[in-house]
């Protein structure tokens, strides 16, 4: 065999898994091949002046490549069972929440040291929640921010440069079973291991799909998210966001009894675009540095949806939802509260002359166009649920950018081990459809590699 273990992507389940094999220096033979560039080359062209718009680069710098999809996120590590993926179904709760607190630490030791770890543990805030109607998930949070993220990134590469054979810009086409292990074809040729992890997150979800068609190995469609960004002054949420950073507050709608949830809280940050194969959605992210950091917060509210019978691409219906914000926004849309209630859309006037100022460039358009009527009110309720917790939420000038959407991977069919049907073929992270944050991304890479370490 060329390698006793190939990881396919080095988003953070490829690396702590690179990182947790080689750590020992034991002679393993590991290699890591990823369709993106190295984290140094990874540049979106967007840069607001000479390019405003996502261009669809072939290789999306911002989701793939070094770090993967959390390379410029806002590294937030949510230590958490209660949110992020469905790690502890597989593996155990106490068992999920060692491997995060492990993963903290390896972030800690490698330029993490002086960051913020946030509670919701003994927090007053949620009963002010429960009070109205709102529930908040239990979490610490680590909050990395994105440029200590990016350092982290940078020193866990110059660690494992000397111990793995990287790939870059090399995206697997297929896997083979063969005897003893599996064999990687790329377009540079075809690489022999024993072991094969499969990490390629939300990017690779359709190479996955593929991947699992060929070798026969069962998935289930999983749900997706549907919903905004909200932007809004910081001073609105301070007081919540100080003491937590980061809250996942729930709120179940009186129309339809939904769910409609807060999702990656981003303190004095900036919205940003996100391009899904070839779909441009938005996102957010915020520093550490405050230098860098902005006057805004910015969160997603989002509806879960899950499609089973007979239509049962949930991710279809999101795509389809996102197309339609692209078609008539040409990117991103935003809209002011004030003009959706008032069922009118935005223009460049009304948001010149509103009282704050958006941190992305997206067109000033109308979301009820978009959006279908039970999320759209769905988002609207909520708005005013949490105008009673930080009140001014409900503004006319708070901004809401369209449509967010997280894709959820197809839920690969893997054992307690995460190992799919074949022996030591391994499906981890965002692309297996059992994690969807970075800590469970992260964590999953450690559990492989332990359990592969067992058996080498
Ligand atoms: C803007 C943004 C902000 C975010 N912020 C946060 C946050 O603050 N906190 C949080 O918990 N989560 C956040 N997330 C989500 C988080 O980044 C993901 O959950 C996490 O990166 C998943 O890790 P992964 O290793 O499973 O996959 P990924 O990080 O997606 O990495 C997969 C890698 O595989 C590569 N790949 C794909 N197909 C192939 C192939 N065929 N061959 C070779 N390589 C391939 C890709 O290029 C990619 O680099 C954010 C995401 C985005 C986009």
């Amino acid at each position: 065999m060329d390698y006793d273990v190939i990881i396919i992507g080095a988003g953070p389940g490829g690396i702590y898994a690179a990182y947790e094999l080689t750590k020992e220096n034991n002679g393993l033979k590991v290699a890591v091949f990823e369709a993106g560039k190295r984290l140094e080359e990874r540049i979106c062209p967007i840069d607001g002046v000479n390019v405003k718009s996502c261009i669809n680069c072939p290789s999306c710098s911002i989701m793939s490549g070094f770090g993967g999809a959390g390379a410029f996120s806002d590294g937030k590590y949510n230590i958490t069972n209660d949110f992020g993926g469905t790690l502890h179904e597989y593996i155990g709760k106490d068992e999920a929440i060692r491997l995060m607190k492990y993963v903290d630490e390896i972030n800690m030791s490698h330029g993490g040291e002086g960051t913020k770890l946030y509670s919701t543990a003994n927090s007053s805030f949620k009963k002010l929640c429960r009070q109205n109607n709102l529930i908040l998930l239990d979490a610490s949070v680590r909050h990395l921010g994105t440029d200590i993220n990016y350092v982290v990134l940078s020193n866990l590469y110059d660690e494992l440069k000397d111990k793995v054979d990287f790939c870059f810009r090399t995206p697997v086409e297929h896997i083979k079973v063969i005897d003893g292990g599996y064999s990687v074809i790329t377009a540079e040729g075809r690489f022999t291991c024993k072991k094969c992890i499969v990490s390629v997150g939300r990017s690779g979800s359709k190479w996955i799909e593929e991947v699992c068609h060929e070798l026969g190995i069962p998935t289930e469609s999983n749900r997706v998210d549907i919903g905004v960004r909200v932007e809004l002054p910081a001073e609105l949420f301070s007081h919540i966001t100080d003491e937590l950073y980061e809250s996942k507050i729930v709120y179940k709608t009186e129309k339809f009894e939904d769910r409609v949830r807060t999702f990656c809280m981003n303190p004095r940050g900036s919205v940003v675009n996100e391009n899904t194969n070839g779909i441009v959605t938005v996102n957010g992210h915020s520093y550490e540095d405050p230098e860098k950091q902005t006057n805004m917060t910015n969160f997603a509210l989002l509806v879960s949806k899950h499609f089973s019978v007979p239509f049962k691409d949930s991710n279809g219906y999101g795509e389809s939802i996102a197309r339609l914000s692209n078609m008539l926004g040409g990117g991103v849309i935003v809209q002011r509260f004030g003009d959706l209630i008032r069922g009118r859309r935005t223009n460049y006037k009304r948001l010149a002359d509103s009282f704050v100022v958006p941190t992305l460039k997206a067109e000033p358009g109308d979301l009820s166009l978009v959006l279908p009527k039970r999320i759209l009110d769905g988002i609207i309720e909520m708005i005013y649920a949490l105008d009673k917790i930080a009140p001014g939420t409900a503004n006319d000038d708070t901004l809401l950018y369209g449509v967010e959407v997280k894709f959820y991977n197809m839920e690969v069919s893997v054992n307690e081990r995460l190992e799919t049907k074949y022996d030591g073929l391994y499906m981890i992270g965002d692309g297996s459809g059992v994690t969807h944050s970075l800590s469970h991304a992260s964590a999953s890479g450690v559990f492989v590699a332990r359990d592969i370490l067992r058996q080498l």
